[in-house]
């Protein structure tokens, strides 16, 4: 095995493709090299020897001496110095670099070879003593912190009590004799602190700063960071070795930092900051202010400081040359470390540069546009999940952000408000022209017109597929879900969180993207649909296979679906639209009903209301499909609850308040997710999805007669477990579709197909597609049933789920493709196999989880269906997955 590789004097080694091996800075180092672009001269040794060294016990192959040793002399050879050397020492710097990069999360050692004896050699060779012992004071802290282990205050009480003591305000009042006393001193707080004086020798400074990087992968911060991040652990990280450059070396030296457009707002133009005379880490510590890199950027911001383009012109040009030719070889947007030295120019790093989800918009877009990449490296550039920040108010970055709980990010979008405890006083407070947060243990199908008049729902029960959340992300609200940290008293109107008491009417703000519940009102940044977002969403369109519908039952969301460019609407839940209104009176009617007289007379009154309603969404939809399923949810879940509702009902009902009372008790269920709801609801009173038939096929007809073009009607059983279960409903349906054409004169073109959401239909997917024309996996069932995991419920156990890694990810969010995936696979293939060709689709939220589409398209369904904000996503994703 080769361990090291060596990089500098237009060559190298390694090159950009082996990030695996010499993590994302090595493998970069040596292909700037191999571009004959100024590096700095060193060495990489490999990630594989992290893993080499963690098999180990933390030792090293007997190999890697004399290679390091070669790989040093090779170094020193090309910088005209030699490592460890008394009259011309080569000093290095020692970073960390892992496959994907880790910012701040490992240590680094700069001025490393630096000792009583080279420190003197330094200060001859550049002619500056007070340079070289504020270098070697600089490397005595470095080193002490990361390889010994001495906390940072030690060194800083140091510094403070000489500077008090001689009256200095700033480090650069210190003079060499102070820098030579300080040294001396922090010798000492390290002979103390680790009971061995500071080590002398380049050579064991060295191996102590390798081994140290190693260790630091094992470190509790970065094991956070890549729990965080996805990073495997079994990657490791790489370690750098290079020769020193010195931007601190007086007024024709500098440091900086730059990228090659704007990251925040993705324009063309070369953007950083620089620092005359100074050490990478002044840059970042903000003790001085930072220059502007163009003259352009100094008059923007009226900057009285000179620019890098006036202040070291020679080198402007070299580095605008050097920026070019690197974004064009990476054909990405770079981030890029450089010094200059004393007039020359040196490249310390360059990776593509992170940037906001607006800044990757507009750089996919432009680079596609100057022919700098093809349009499908454009689509594949853009992160799916980010435009969610374009489609909502976000909260401003730069605001203060006063956290008092953290829930998960049900529904993506920040707003603030006042706080309310329950839905009618949402409302009024709406009315009266307040902005409310709905504050919820949990909601329920009784708290939407809440909903609706709140900026955003928090509740403290409940996760990602929590009623809440479902019908938050379909209404494009932000909602955090499943906070249980807070506590919430309905009686005393109060919320206590982190032990801050707040009360009804407080403003809260809640952060759907991130899962923050914050203090007070905070800035918030409006969301823009800018030229590059249409743009990039065409050409999406034009690779894409897959259509994306839409999950939308209100005329409201269906407009703001098709806006968003959906196909069709995949999943319309009839139930939803129950709650409009006073239409509740008439449902609960129907269900309370002791009869099935009692029933259809109810079911009367709702026959009108239904039409309308579809009539409305196959209008906006005109000339697209519109899938619409039959009741599904458990009954019980409209039934009224206080004693004026259900003396409303039996005023209603012409029945006694008692009757009432005890049929509702009848209905109680101890599992209601696997109880009497779905196609049940349908075998029992088919006179309910006979009613829901009628209305789809007449508001079709309705609305065929307005638009003047025929509507595609899909209509969907829900809960389908057997085929006998799906033909009797099938068979009501049909009839009912003879009749209304009887009655009107015109035939409506229609499919009957049902959901695939338990197990056994999956199973048994062959048989059913005899009859069924089309399958819609339902994957939030379907996931409750195959893992026997209650969607409701699983907030409160599922956290160490994921953080332990027992599953990658909440199965509710990103489809569990071993276990579901494989079932919707076998249904897949069965149902095709009886039905070639059969229409296939997904409507449960996975619909519009970019990873869950990218299997959506591997498995080759037709079609994904999402709430309407996610449309968009969806649409990106399912161009990706199509790549
Ligand atoms: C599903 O189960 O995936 C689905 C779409 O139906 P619902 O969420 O309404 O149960
Ligand atoms: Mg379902």
């Amino acid at each position: 095995t080769k361990w090291v590789y060596t990089f500098g004097d237009g060559k190298a080694e390694g090159a950009g493709e082996m990030r695996n091996l010499l993590g994302g800075k090595g493998a970069n180092l040596a292909e700037m090299a191999n571009l004959g672009l100024p590096v700095p001269p060193g060495f990489t040794i490999t990630t594989e020897l992290c893993t080499h060294f963690y098999a180990h016990g933390k030792t090293y192959p007997a190999e890697l001496q004399s290679e390091v040793e070669a790989a040093l002399a090779k170094t020193g050879q090309i910088a005209g110095r030699i490592f460890g050397d008394d009259a011309n020492p080569l000093l290095v710097s020692v970073r960390s670099g892992a496959r994907a990069s880790m910012p701040g999360m490992m240590d680094t050692v700069l001025n490393l070879g630096l000792n009583d004896v080279t420190v003197e050699a330094l200060a001859k060779n550049a002619g500056d003593s007070r340079f070289a012992w504020d270098s070697y004071r600089r490397f005595i802290q470095m080193y002490s912190n990361v390889v010994l282990d001495i906390d940072h205050h030690n060194f800083e009480d140091i510094l403070e009590e000489y500077k008090d003591r001689k009256g200095y305000m700033l480090d650069t009042d210190l003079q060499e004799a102070d820098w030579r006393a300080i040294v001396g001193q922090y010798k000492e707080c390290v002979a103390r602190e680790s009971g061995k004086p500071f080590p002398q020798d380049p050579r064991e400074q060295l191996w102590g700063a390798v081994g140290a990087v190693f260790s630091s992968w094992m470190n509790q911060r970065a094991i956070t960071y890549r729990r965080l991040n996805g990073i495997p652990e079994s990657w490791g990280t790489a370690v750098t070795v290079q020769a020193m450059v010195f931007g601190n070396m007086g007024d024709t030296s500098a440091t900086g930092v730059a990228f090659t457009r704007n990251p925040s707002t993705g324009e063309r133009e070369l953007y950083g900051e620089f620092l005359i005379n100074a050490q990478g880490e002044d840059v970042v510590a903000g003790i001085r202010t930072p220059q502007n890199i163009t003259e352009v950027a100094r008059a923007a911001a009226s900057s009285d400081k000179p620019s890098m383009e006036t202040a070291l012109p020679e080198c402007f040009r070299e580095f605008v040359r050097v920026t070019q030719l690197l974004e064009k070889h990476y054909r990405d947007m770079q981030d890029m470390e450089f010094t200059v030295e004393r007039g020359k120019l040196w490249m310390l790093q360059t990776r593509n540069g992170k940037r906001t989800a607006k800044a990757a918009l507009r750089v996919a877009v432009e680079m596609a546009t100057e022919g700098l990449i093809s349009r499908e490296e454009a689509i594949a550039k853009v992160e799916p999940a980010t435009l969610d920040q374009l489609l909502h108010p976000t909260i401003d970055p730069k605001a203060e952000r006063n956290i008092i709980a953290t829930g998960l990010p049900a529904s993506p979008g920040a707003a603030s408000g006042e706080i309310v405890f329950n839905s009618d006083e949402a409302e009024s407070l709406k009315a009266a022209g307040h902005k409310v947060i709905l504050v919820r243990v949990e909601t329920s199908p009784e708290d939407i017109h809440g909903m609706h008049a709140a900026e955003g729902i928090l509740t403290t029960r409940g996760g990602m597929t929590s009623h809440a959340a479902v019908v938050a992300r379909g209404m494009g609200k932000p909602c955090v879900s499943g906070a249980g940290t807070i506590k919430v008293d309905y009686n005393q109107g109060t919320l206590v969180a982190m032990g801050k008491t707040l009360r009804k009417g407080d403003i809260i703000t809640i952060d759907g993207s991130t899962g923050q519940v914050l203090q007070g009102p905070v800035a918030m940044l409006e969301p823009e649909l800018s030229g590059e977002f249409a743009t990039l969403m065409s050409w999406a369109d034009e690779v894409r296979r897959m259509k994306v519908r839409t999950n939308a039952e209100t005329p409201a969301d269906a407009r703001v679906a098709r806006n968003f460019g959906a196909d069709g609407i995949g999943l319309c839940r009839t139930e939803h639209m129950f709650f409009e209104g006073d239409r509740i009176l008439a449902v609960r009617e129907m269900i309370l009903a002791d009869d099935e007289k009692g029933r259809r007379a109810a079911l009367a009154k709702l026959l009108p209301m239904q039409r309308k309603d579809f009539a409305e969404l196959f209008e906006i939809m005109s000339g697209l499909p519109v899938t619409i399923r039959l009741l599904d949810p458990p009954l019980h879940e409209f039934l009224p609850h206080t004693d004026a509702e259900i003396a409303e009902v039996a005023q209603a009902m012409g029945a006694s308040v008692e009757k009432l009372k005890s049929r509702a008790a009848e209905m109680h269920e101890f599992n209601p997710m696997l109880g009497f709801r779905g196609v049940r609801i349908a075998i029992a009173y088919p006179e309910i999805a006979e009613m829901q038939a009628r209305a789809i096929f007449e508001g079709a007809v309705e609305a065929g007669k307005k638009t003047g073009k025929p509507v595609t009607a899909e209509v969907m059983v829900p809960l389908v477990m057997t085929k006998a279960e799906f033909d009797l409903t099938k068979t009501r349906i049909d009839a009912m579709a003879t009749a209304v054409e009887k009655e009107t004169g015109v035939k409506v073109p229609y499919m009957v197909g049902t959901m695939i959401e338990l197990p056994r239909a999956a199973l048994r997917a062959g048989e059913i597609a005899q009859s069924a024309e089309f399958f819609s996996f339902g994957t939030n069932d379907l996931t409750q049933t195959a893992l026997g995991i209650s969607r409701d419920d699983a907030a409160s156990f599922l956290g160490p789920y994921t953080t332990k890694g027992i599953l990658p990810a909440d199965p509710f969010v990103t489809l569990d493709q071993e276990g579901v995936g494989e079932l919707v696979r076998i249904a897949a293939e069965r149902g095709s196999k009886t039905r070639p060709g059969i229409k296939l689709g997904i409507c449960g939220e996975h619909g519009g989880d970019p990873a869950s589409i990218h299997f959506c398209e591997e498995v080759g369904l037709d079609y994904v269906s999402c709430s309407p904000y996610r449309v968009p996503i969806a649409r990106l994703a399912a161009a990706q997955a199509a790549l």
